[in-house]
């Protein structure tokens, strides 16, 4: 007989348990408890807010080895890593979810209705923005305005990131519907009998170095704990096929150069860019001023470091063929193909181009970067058109089953994935 230890604060079985807080876990956090289900929240990281500055970016930021010099960042904090992104907004690939048996529509047209959903003014576009996009305009390039999760009516000069929608929005009225939201929580694995998940088992610091083992039961489990965090979950609870086609981790960098005469002040980066073709993005790589100073003390630029206002960057993103796994410690490893490398100097090509155009000087490439593990879940595979894995009850909602032919920024399609499959767990109940 197994011995499990229960939080007694939280009372019984919850009609749902959500792992992790990003846009995803939040999202089905928000629309179970609104139907008035008992639902908890486990994450990871802490709920302070956020400051602005490289600091408190810092102490939530962690990195993840994919591959041989390839790192992918996340973010530890209620509202996961959209508390620090750009709030680039691609819609969903609608047609390809469809392929896989899940319609989106509905909920697409539900979060239009819901989000500050906008393509900026070019007044609020920022001089290095223009200045790439002119001179990509001028090679013939198609860069367009993506489309973001800004609300316009709360932009103050100096404080963007006020104005970007994130995650921690939905957690919040989670709550106040009734949601439980217990931080500091990192979950080990689902617990599982008979091929049916009844709860999970979690690791919670209850101290500045103590920790201690705790369980908590629940009819629906919801692992949303972001792209790299839950394929390990899942294979600690017993699934053994996840990742067995291997994985994508979409390497990405920038091209900067230095613009003499320039004189930027803040931008809103990523708000443009061109599909170069079926596997390379380029686009808008113009960072807010601390996150181009972390950037480039990362990159170990420390000159550069203190030279926001005359950077101008253009980013390339490849979608990188599927490959890796598993390695046997447990960690993710891949190794990019020749295609891959070819592609990727392809885009370094077209960036430096596009630089150059804009006036650009001492161009430099950053190191290359993974944006995240993509494939490593597959719909139809691994799970099923209800987001179910092999055992009942436990489902999968995060970054991890976006179809990894999907060449978008993934935050809309979790939200609306994240409304799918609450309206699932509701017609069912
Ligand atoms: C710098 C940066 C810029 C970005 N810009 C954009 C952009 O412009 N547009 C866009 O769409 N996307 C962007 N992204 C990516 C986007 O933020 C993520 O794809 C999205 O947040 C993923 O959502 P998720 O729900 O899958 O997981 P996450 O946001 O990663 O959330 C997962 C949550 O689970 C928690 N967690 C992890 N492990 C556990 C565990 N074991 N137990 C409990 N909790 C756990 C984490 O703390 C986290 O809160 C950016 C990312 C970064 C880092």
């Amino acid at each position: 007989m197994l011995k499990y230890t229960v939080d007694k604060q939280l009372g019984g079985e919850f009609d749902a348990i959500v792992v992790g807080s990003g846009p995803a876990g939040a999202t089905v956090a928000r629309e179970l408890s609104k139907r008035g289900q008992r639902v908890l929240i486990l994450e990871r990281g802490d709920n302070e807010p956020l400051k602005e500055g490289l600091r408190a970016a810092a102490s939530i930021l962690s990195t993840v080895s994919v591959g041989d010099n390839l790192v992918t960042a996340r973010a530890f904090t209620t509202g996961g890593a959209t508390v620090v992104y750009f709030a680039v907004a691609d819609f969903p690939p609608l047609e390809t979810f469809l392929s896989l048996g899940i319609d989106l529509s509905g909920e697409l047209e539900e979060a239009k209705r819901e989000l500050p959903l906008t393509v900026l003014p070019d007044e609020l576009l920022g001089s290095q923005a223009l200045r790439v996009r002119d001179s990509a305009l001028d090679l013939g390039y198609e860069w367009k305005k993506n489309m973001m999760l800004i609300d316009l009516s709360k932009l103050a000069p100096g404080r963007s990131r006020e104005a970007k929608w994130n995650a921690r929005r939905y957690v919040q009225e989670a709550v106040a519907e009734g949601a439980t939201l217990i931080n500091r929580a990192r979950v080990l694995k689902a617990l599982v009998e008979k091929k049916r998940a009844i709860g999970v088992e979690y690791e919670i610091q209850i101290g500045k170095k103590e920790f201690e083992i705790r369980h908590a039961f629940g009819a629906k489990i919801i692992l949303s704990a972001g792209a790299t965090a839950t394929p390990i979950v899942l294979r600690d609870s017993g699934l053994r096929n996840i990742a067995s086609d291997g994985f994508c981790c979409y390497p990405s960098f920038v091209v900067f150069g230095m613009a003499p005469g320039l004189k930027a002040g803040e931008n809103f980066i990523g708000c443009m860019g061109a599909h170069v073709d079926e596997y390379i993005n380029v686009g808008d790589a113009n960072f807010a001023r601390a996150y181009y100073r972390m950037f480039m003390l990362g990159s170990r630029r420390f000159i550069r470091a203190f030279c926001h206002s005359r950077s101008v960057g253009v980013g390339v993103a490849l979608k990188d063929e599927l490959g890796g796994g598993f390695q046997e410690d447990g960690r993710y490893h891949k190794r990019l193909t020749k295609e891959d490398i070819g592609r990727l100097e392809k885009g370094e090509q077209i960036a430096r181009r596009i630089i150059q155009n804009a006036g650009g000087k001492r161009i430099f490439t950053s190191p290359l970067r993974a944006m995240h593990v993509g494939g490593a879940i597959r719909i139809k595979e691994h799970i099923d058109e209800n987001l179910q894995t092999e055992y009942a009850n436990l489902h999968v909602c995060d970054t991890s089953v976006i179809p990894e032919s999907a060449k978008i920024t993934p935050t809309l399609t979790l939200i609306c994935l994240g409304k799918y499959l609450a309206n699932r767990l509701s017609q069912a109940a």
